[in-house]
């Protein structure tokens, strides 16, 4: 087969919250996901499992059994896109045709751009909670610290998925430490690209106070550019006040990195991206989550250009706009759902403690609970390690929640 009436490209969070609303809403549509994986990962676990708190084996599923039934799963990726004939083409199977077009395929962990980082990731202490691979050498190396050691953290200047995912670890370590009794003699730094601890001020006043309180370092405005695995030393770029590029150099025990992110280079180099944008988002209207020049197309997700923070939490608003979107100009309707930006990010700020950021496009909070969240609480903590798990395989990749 080589026509679909809808075609899904991923299924991962968002390509799969999309067509199993789709089928919810009628089960004879005719949708083809293409998917490369065997595997569905719970990403927002591996958080979790850097800080021994969560076991890897419950953050992935055969992919079989979250493909919805009534969609036909295309094993296979895609290469280009010619959104001018309705087409585009996969590694094996070829040109595939399609009425419309959603476009999921998440974000692209860009490792090369750190010298050093992909040869040392797994030994000498150089972590990352971004992958299910590397996540358990995280709390591999934390297990294993018996002195006071120097911990460094660190964001890129890009957009990540998850913004808070580079900090959580950093308050599971610092609390692991504190629990061990070696974090006052230990020193823990964040090393981040950005220039602030978090973009809404409200959540901001209360990490700086957790930052405060396990006494961390933070140096905003600096770029992890190389690591020495051997050596345990890392580089980093800053700017001078005058504008000249200084390299700061710091030993580690251990290292967290977050790698620089894009949009998946099949869809940078193709013409569903913003143009003149080097990252590659696909160009979608912010409020519709229509494609912004080719009508038939929409996206949503890691890989879109809306500028919400990237994460699950977001897809979960974005779906069911997308989907009556869809459907309305299926029907010849006017596209009625807007997407108001919503982003959400559990910031765990130690072992059974979490601060829940709920914020829109102006970074306004946008809160469920009928409580200030600006509080550490372990009512929260739960939601995220026991309920959010739980509903993302029952009820999100259902198209239920
Ligand atoms: P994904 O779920 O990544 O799916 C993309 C799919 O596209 C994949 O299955 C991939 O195989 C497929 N694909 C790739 N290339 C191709 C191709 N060429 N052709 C076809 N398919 C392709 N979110 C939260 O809400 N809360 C959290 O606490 C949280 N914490 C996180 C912590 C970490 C460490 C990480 C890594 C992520 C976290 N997230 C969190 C973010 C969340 O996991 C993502 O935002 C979400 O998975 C994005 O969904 P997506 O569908 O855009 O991409």
């Amino acid at each position: 087969k080589n026509h679909f009436q809808i075609l899904v490209v991923g299924g991962g969070n968002g390509g799969i919250s999309v067509a199993a609303r789709l089928l919810n809403h009628d089960s004879k549509l005719d949708i083809g996901i293409i998917e490369p994986s065997d595997k569905h990962y719970y990403q927002p676990a591996w958080t979790l499992v850097g800080g021994g708190a969560y076991d890897i084996k419950k953050t992935v599923r055969d992919q079989a059994d979250c493909i919805p039934e009534k969609a036909h799963w295309i094993k296979d990726r895609v290469v280009t896109f010619e959104p001018d004939q309705n087409a585009l083409t996969c590694a094996d199977s070829g040109r595939i045709t399609y009425d419309y077009l959603v476009v999921a395929p998440g974000i692209q962990l860009d490792w090369g751009k750190i010298k050093g980082l992909r040869e040392n990731l797994g030994q000498f202490g150089v972590c990352s909670n971004y992958t299910f691979a590397s996540a358990p050498y995280t709390w591999q190396t934390l297990r294993s610290i018996k002195r006071p050691v120097k911990a460094i953290f660190t964001a890129p200047n890009t957009p990540v998925k998850c913004g808070g995912a580079p900090q959580k670890i950093m308050y599971l370590a610092a609390d692991y430490l504190k629990k061990q009794g070696l974090l006052s003699k230990s020193e823990v730094h964040f090393y981040s690209g950005g220039g602030v601890i978090f973009g809404v001020k409200k959540y901001a006043d209360v990490l700086n106070q957790v930052v405060a309180n396990y006494g961390i370092h933070t140096h905003f405005n600096h770029n992890l550019t190389e690591i020495d695995g051997r050596n345990q030393m890392a580089f980093f770029e800053t700017r001078d006040q005058d504008g000249e590029i200084r390299q700061v150099v710091q030993k580690f025990d251990m290292l967290h990195v977050t790698p620089p992110q894009s949009a998946p280079d099949f869809i940078k180099n193709s013409p569903l991206a913003v143009i003149g944008n080097p990252l590659g988002w696909v160009d979608l209207d912010k409020d519709t989550l229509q494609h912004n020049r080719f009508r038939n197309v929409f996206g949503l997700g890691d890989a879109g250009s809306t500028p919400n923070s990237k994460t699950g939490a977001a897809i979960r608003k974005q779906a069911p706009v997308l989907v009556k979107n869809l459907l309305a100009l299926m029907q010849g309707q006017a596209l009625g759902q807007v997407y108001t930006g919503y982003g959400s990010c559990p910031l765990v700020t130690g072992y059974g403690k979490l601060v829940l950021a709920e914020f829109d496009y102006n970074n306004n909070p946008m809160e469920t609970f009928p409580f200030n969240q600006a509080k550490e609480r372990h009512s929260m903590w739960l939601l995220k390690t026991k309920v959010l798990p739980w509903l993302y395989w029952n009820k999100i990749l259902k198209g239920t929640a």
